[in-house]
């Protein structure tokens, strides 16, 4: 017998493990960064005003949305790429500025998709290790190379909740060179409470030809299900993006939501303050049960279990105990951090039943 011979994709793409999202099946999700709130009522309203013009193929450069970015961020409309999710945007940024034999850098605990995007176009992903779970500007700068063709960097990072100050991004960016495209990841940008050390990056986009900050509706704005991100960048990049996107790669349904969202600042302030009080709250119960619990201005947190008391030590047995009562978080083993779980920040209750449960599960015998 023979063996039948099947088409072999591209170098690269058969060593990518397969992005596995946040388990769905259960009561208290908090395994997707999901907003707490969901989404605001008027971008619900404005998702049900467009069903029946459901036919019609949306406006492709995604004009009233880029417009009530620009002004709800204080931005060039012209500059502002819209994608479906902004993974879509990572992924035509690789696409665009990577190929064989170029070098993609991140940061050792980075979000997952930047590996994933760099092998899909067959690049080299370099990853530069970090401490105390925090991106390392030096370690990133030393692993520079004139084949690195982007820098990732989220801002506040997923999974470890950290940041860079504007200070540590301005420097980052200042050791790189100018062919090298850094790509500020900002999914959690709005969660970061008001006149802190955080940046999104957006002074150095204004300033630097090569430097991109992209946004998310999924977390604080809860439309993770519509799919829609966007960039922020130089004219020639936000060029290059409109040229590789699909044509209409964002959604009607999603343009109209993603306005009316931004309509509704009293929502997101609601959302912000409630991410901020409920996760103060939370983080100072799992202190005092002993847990660790890594510093995070996003609407999720690291815990470890490291230092536990044996079989207490162990995340994946936690994790087993929280979903028998029906709490699904993350597991960290893809992150290389299998003494982590990593737990969205819920509603109140939400979050008293997932205290009250690792109470349970570091009590029992
Ligand atoms: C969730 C997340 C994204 C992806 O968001 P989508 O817009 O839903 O594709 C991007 N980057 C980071 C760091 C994230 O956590």
């Amino acid at each position: 017998m023979s063996t039948p011979i099947a088409p072999v994709p591209r170098p690269g793409i058969m060593d990518i493990a397969p992005y596995i999202g946040g388990e769905a099946a259960g009561t208290i999700r908090l395994a997707s960064n999901e907003g707490a709130l969901g989404p605001s009522p008027k971008a619900m309203e404005a998702y049900t005003r467009v069903a029946g013009s459901i036919h019609r193929y949306p406006d492709g450069g995604s004009t009233e949305l880029r417009e009530a970015l620009a002004k709800r961020f204080n931005l060039d409309a012209g500059r502002i790429v819209c994608g479906a999710g902004s993974d879509e945007l990572i992924g035509l940024l690789v696409r665009a500025y990577a190929g064989v034999g170029d070098e993609v850098l991140y940061s050792q605990h980075g979000f997952l998709m930047y590996p994933i995007a760099a092998k899909s176009v067959g690049a080299t992903p370099v990853a530069a290790p970090e401490t105390d779970l925090k991106t390392d500007v030096d370690a990133m700068l030393a692993r520079v190379t004139p084949r690195t063709k982007i820098v990732f960097v989220a801002n506040p990072n997923n999974p470890t909740g950290s940041h860079l100050t504007g200070e540590e991004l301005a420097r980052l960016h200042a050791g790189l060179p100018p062919t090298a495209l850094l790509v500020i990841d900002a999914a959690y940008a709005e969660f970061a409470p008001p006149g802190g050390d955080y940046s999104s990056g957006v002074e150095l986009v204004e300033k630097h030809a090569n430097v991109v900050m992209t946004r998310t509706f999924s977390k604080i704005f809860a439309l993770g299900s519509l799919r829609l991100g966007w960039s922020y960048s130089s004219a020639p990049v936000a060029d290059v993006l409109n040229r590789v996107r699909g044509p209409f790669n964002v959604s009607g349904a999603a343009q109209a939501a993603g306005v009316a969202a931004l309509e509704d600042g009293e929502f997101l302030e609601r959302a912000r303050a409630h991410n901020e009080g409920c996760r103060t709250w939370f983080v100072g119960e799992l202190k005092a049960l002993g847990l660790t619990v890594h510093p995070s201005i996003a609407n999720f947190v690291l815990v470890s279990f490291q230092g536990q008391k044996p079989g207490k030590d162990d995340a994946e047995a936690a994790r087993q105990f929280l979903k028998d009562r029906s709490i699904l978080v993350r597991q960290m083993n893809a992150y290389g951090l299998p003494d982590c779980l990593r737990i969205t920040i819920g509603t109140d209750e939400e979050m008293r039943a997932v205290v009250d449960a690792l109470k349970g599960f570091l009590a029992g015998g």
